[in-house]
C-alpha cells in the first residue's frame, strides 16, 4: 500500500496527460509556452481571484510574495511554529525575522489568540517592525481567516496565505488561495494538486502585486527579459508541468470529493480511538494529510507498520526547535500546543484513489 499513490492517479489520467505532454513536445515552447498562460487562467477561475502567477515551486512563491510586500531586515513576520520549514525559511531568507506563533489545539492551524499575543509582545519590545502574517492551511484545512483578518486590520499587517497544502479547501464556499493579500501554493507531486516535478503559483486580486510578480519571476524584467529594472529571480513553471496540471485540474474536483469521502470514513470509524481531525462549520479541507493525535504514537504506528501500512509524521519538529533557528532564543515550553502536536500526531494514507478495501483493512487493524 502507498501513503500517497501517484502512480494510481497517473493510470487514471494517463491518456489525457500523455496527449498534453506530446503537444508540448510537438510545439517545443518549453519555457513560458502557451500552456502556462492557459493554466494561469484556469487557476484564477478555479480559485476565484483576478491573477495567478505560476513559478518554480512553493518555496519560491513564498519568497516572491515577501519580495512584493517589501519585507526586509528589521521586519517581523508572524507564522505558525508547527508547519513545513519553507514557511519560516523564506522569511529569514529575505533578512526579516520570523516570529513564531502557537497552534490551535483542534484545527492545528495558527492560533489567532496567540497571534495577537505575539504581535503585542513584538510591539512592546520595539526591536522589530510588525509587517505581515503568513498563515498556513495545514493538512488542507484553511486557517481561521475571519479572525486573522480582524487582527491584521487592527495592527496594519499584510496577510500571506500559504496554501501549499490547502489548494481546494474552502470557507463558506470561498476557496483557498483567495484569503490573503497574496496567496501561494505548491505543485510538489504529493500536494493536493501536484505536477510531475517542482512547481508553484501565487494568487492575488491586486493588479500592482501581479505586475511586480511577473517581473520578479523573470530576473526583474522591464519591457522584456533583457531589460532588467529590479533584482528578481529565475522562477518559472515549466511548460510541460503546466500541461500536466491542466489535465490534473480537470480531474481535481472529483478527487476532492474522493478525498473527503475517504476522510469521512476514517473519522466515522476512528472516533473514540484517536483524536480525529476537527473541521469547523462551513470549512472544507482538501485533506493534504489525514492526521490523528495519539498519546503513544510510536506504538500505534508500529501496529500499522507490521501490516505493511505506511504512516508518516508531519511534523516531529517545530520551527522554534529547528537547528537553523536555534540562535533565536526560543526554548522548549514556549509553544505548548505545537510542541504537544509535534510529539503526538501521525498521518494515515490519503489520496483520491485510495481503494475502499484498503481503507477497510486499515480500519480493521485499529479496531482489532
Ligand atoms: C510543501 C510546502 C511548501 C513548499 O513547497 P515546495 O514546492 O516544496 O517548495 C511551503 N509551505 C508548506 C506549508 C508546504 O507544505
Amino acid at each position: 500500500m502507498q501513503f500517497i499513490d501517484l502512480a494510481a492517479q497517473y493510470q487514471h489520467l494517463k491518456d489525457k496527460i500523455d496527449a498534453r505532454i506530446q503537444t508540448v513536445l510537438n510545439h517545443g515552447h518549453y519555457i513560458m509556452g502557451p500552456e502556462v498562460k492557459e493554466l494561469e487562467q484556469r487557476l484564477s477561475e478555479y480559485v476565484g481571484v483576478k491573477h495567478t502567477i505560476t513559478c518554480a515551486n512553493g518555496t519560491d512563491a513564498l519568497t516572491l510574495a515577501l519580495m512584493v510586500l517589501g519585507v526586509k531586515e528589521g521586519d517581523a513576520v508572524f507564522c505558525p511554529t508547527f508547519t513545513f520549514f519553507a514557511t519560516a525559511e523564506t522569511i529569514a531568507y529575505e533578512g526579516a525575522t520570523p516570529v513564531f506563533v502557537d497552534s490551535d489545539i483542534d484545527t492545528f492551524n495558527i492560533s489567532p489568540f496567540d497571534l495577537e499575543k505575539r504581535i503585542k509582545e513584538t510591539i512592546s519590545e520595539g526591536r522589530l517592525t510588525p509587517r505581515a502574517i503568513i498563515a498556513v492551511d495545514l493538512f488542507g484545512l484553511p486557517a481561521d481567516y475571519p479572525a486573522i483578518k480582524r487582527i491584521a486590520e487592527k495592527y496594519n499587517l499584510k496577510i500571506i496565505e500559504d496554501a501549499a497544502q490547502g489548494f481546494g479547501g474552502e470557507i463558506n464556499g470561498q476557496r483557498a488561495g483567495s484569503f490573503g493579500d497574496i496567496a501561494t501554493t505548491s505543485f510538489f507531486p504529493a500536494k493536493p494538486l501536484g505536477c510531475y516535478g517542482d512547481g508553484g503559483a501565487l494568487f492575488t486580486n491586486n493588479d500592482d502585486y501581479a505586475a511586480l510578480l511577473e517581473s520578479y519571476r523573470v530576473h526583474g524584467k522591464g519591457k522584456d527579459k533583457y531589460d532588467n529594472v529590479r533584482i528578481g529571480m529565475n522562477s518559472r513553471l515549466d511548460t510541460i508541468q503546466a500541461a500536466i496540471l491542466l489535465e490534473k485540474l480537470v480531474a481535481f474536483p472529483q478527487e476532492l470529493i474522493n478525498r473527503n469521502k475517504a476522510a469521512e470514513k476514517y473519522s466515522k470509524d476512528l472516533k473514540g480511538i484517536y483524536k480525529i481531525p476537527t473541521i469547523p462549520e462551513g470549512y472544507l479541507s482538501s485533506w493534504a494529510q489525514y492526521t490523528l493525535v495519539a498519546d503513544d504514537r510510536e506504538a500505534e504506528m508500529a501496529k500499522y507498520r507490521q501490516q505493511g501500512i505506511p504512516t508518516m509524521v508531519y511534523y516531529a519538529t517545530c520551527m522554534h526547535q529547528q537547528t537553523a533557528f536555534k540562535n533565536m532564543g526560543y526554548k522548549d515550553g514556549d509553544f505548548p500546543v505545537a510542541e504537544m502536536l509535534a510529539k503526538t500526531v501521525f498521518s494515515l494514507p490519503m489520496h483520491p484513489y485510495l481503494p475502499e478495501e484498503h481503507q477497510s483493512d486499515i480500519l480493521e487493524i485499529v479496531n482489532a
